[in-house]
């Protein structure tokens, strides 16, 4: 439910390529030749340049006693320092 709120708020080119990197990111490692590096890093720029980025900040678990706060994207899932 939440990632439909989320998802319901960004831009439709954003989700579309988003959508296709996630598809790309299935493809297995020995299929991704020349042009497939070419069409991924593409949507790398494209999300770059025109994500309107919604920075969250939270909180993972590196390990049972230690978390580590990371800023990310809600809409691309780019990460910050
Ligand atoms: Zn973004």
């Amino acid at each position: 439910m939440r990632m439909l709120y989320l998802y319901s708020k960004m831009p439709d080119d954003i989700f579309a390529m988003v959508n296709a990197l996630e598809a790309l990111e299935r493809v297995d490692i020995s299929a991704r030749n020349g042009t497939y590096r070419h069409v991924y890093q593409s949507i790398l720029n494209y999300l770059e340049q025109l994500c309107e980025h919604h920075i969250v900040t939270d909180l993972i678990d590196i390990d049972p006693d230690r978390s580590q706060t990371i800023r990310y994207c809600k809409y691309c899932r780019r990460t910050f320092d």
